[in-house]
């Protein structure tokens, strides 16, 4: 840390990924005086691992709205800070069984019903589109011109270029140690460096978030599960174009994009494994997270996009990129207060979405913040929802509905407002 601390804030936010770096800014434009402070590097945590895949279209027409907004709300940060930040390559969902083809039917009812672009796609204009993606399996598909994938990287350099002009203060290598409470009011931060004098605390520690929320002694419903995805290198006898569209095949709970002339491809397996963040050093950098050539999570990732991508298997050339990221029990975010402590809010549980919500929930955050409500319906994201949940207070308890929701994100049957209809045994990447 090179500058000194501010003996005051009106916000501090704890957290420099995407989701305290846009709530920042939101909250600067606004006139309000913040200051950043990070652990380690700005945009190094779950953020620097991201895909950045973005489909607007979510199980329920408020989420929807809100990554339908951010859209628009990256493109004036795009126009603003200079930078390409959202690749519109469009995007697919594909359908191997009749359970999924339902699935695939209400998303394109619902997504019409709020006047979403998306339509269903016969096959052979799916292998036109895809000629390098296996398609004589598929029953159905649908096509969403308008999804992509956001650039985490530029996304983080807007967010910090327009944090800048409105006069956010970024202090990286500077974790937060403790928080001040009065009674049950926010009155500081506590560092290595000094405390800083705030009303408002934004716990935006992503997969740290349930430990900062444990300085004062409150369980945050989030657990810290790992995820990874592969980059094959270019390929010139299965090329990929940069605009060829994402693709999630809920079946094989596979998801991919192109990326420099090679596919990525994550997959959101059985079995995640669990991080215990407090394990982990102060300086601990998530790119350092390394993988063994035998690992089981690979292997599996591996399996799967081969179904897929048949020309992919074990001695493609790869990389493969491990991280972190925040689950919740029912895979929705924290945005808000708890009736435990005025002034402090969270904002956390991304789950596998935090880059692509991050554009409106910096909206979100600075409305809860200085006006004490917003216009967008948050009801499913409130940060309260699990505060005295009887069976959601112990860490066991929490990391275990935290796993469970990992291992069915894209395995469970889902029907058009988001309720698990089916969840089918042996719906996994082996079966
Ligand atoms: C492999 C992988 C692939 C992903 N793919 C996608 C995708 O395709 N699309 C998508 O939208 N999302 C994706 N995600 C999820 C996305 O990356 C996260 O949801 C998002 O980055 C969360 O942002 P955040 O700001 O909440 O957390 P983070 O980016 O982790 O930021 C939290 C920050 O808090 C800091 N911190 C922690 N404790 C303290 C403390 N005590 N004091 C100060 N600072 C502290 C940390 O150092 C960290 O920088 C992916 C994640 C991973 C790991």
């Amino acid at each position: 840390m090179t500058n000194a601390l501010p003996q005051t804030s009106d916000v501090v936010v704890v957290g420099g990924g995407v989701a305290g770096l846009s709530t920042a800014m939101q909250l600067a434009s606004r006139g309000a005086s913040v200051t950043v402070l990070e652990r380690e590097r700005l945009g190094n945590g779950s953020t620097g691992r991201a895909a950045g895949l973005l489909g607007q279209l979510r199980g329920s027409p408020a989420a929807t709205r809100m990554l339908m907004d951010g859209v628009q709300i990256v493109a004036e940060l795009e126009e603003r800070a200079n930078v390409e930040i959202f690749v519109q390559t469009g995007s697919l969902r594909v359908a191997q069984t009749e359970e999924r083809a339902g699935e695939i039917r209400d998303l394109v009812e619902m997504g019409r019903g709020i006047g979403f672009d998306i339509d269903h796609l016969p096959i052979d204009e799916v292998s036109s589109l895809l000629p390098y993606m296996r398609t004589d399996d598929l029953v159905d598909a649908c096509y969403c011109p308008t999804d992509g994938h956001l650039q985490p990287a530029e996304l983080v350099a807007a967010y910090l270029k327009l944090g800048r002009e409105h006069g956010v203060v970024y202090h990286p290598g500077c974790p937060v140690r403790g928080l001040d409470l009065t009674e049950n009011r926010v009155r500081g931060v506590i560092t290595d460096h000094g405390t800083i004098s705030t009303g408002v605390v934004i716990n935006a520690a992503g997969p740290w978030s349930y430990l900062v929320a444990g300085l004062v002694d409150t369980p945050l419903q989030t657990a810290a599960l790992g995820h990874v995805y592969l980059t094959t290198r270019p390929d010139d006898s299965h090329p990929v174009d940069r605009l060829s569209p994402a693709i999630r095949d809920r079946h094989l709970r596979i998801y991919s994009r192109p990326e420099s002339g090679g596919l990525i491809v994550g997959m959101y397996g059985p079995d995640a494994v669990q991080h215990d963040m407090a394990a982990l050093p102060d300086d601990f950098d998530m790119s350092s997270l390394t993988v063994r050539a035998d690992d089981l999570h690979v292997a599996l990732l591996i399996d799967a996009t081969k179904r897929r991508f048949p020309w992919i298997d074990e001695r493609t050339p790869m990389t493969i990129t491990r991280g972190i990221m925040t689950f919740s029990p029912d895979g929705k975010p924290f945005c808000g207060q708890r009736p435990d402590f005025d002034g402090l809010f969270h904002c956390s549980g991304f789950c596998g979405h935090g880059i692509v919500q991050s554009p409106a929930i910096g909206v979100i955050m600075a409305d809860l913040v200085l006006d004490g409500s917003t216009g967008y319906d948050i009801e499913a994201i409130q940060a309260d929802r699990f505060f005295d949940h009887p069976g959601l207070q112990d860490r066991s308890d929490i990391e275990a509905a935290c796993y469970q929701m990992q291992a069915g994100y894209y395995g469970r049957i889902e029907d058009g407002d988001g309720g698990v209809v089916d969840e089918p045994a042996g719906d996994g990447p082996t079966s």
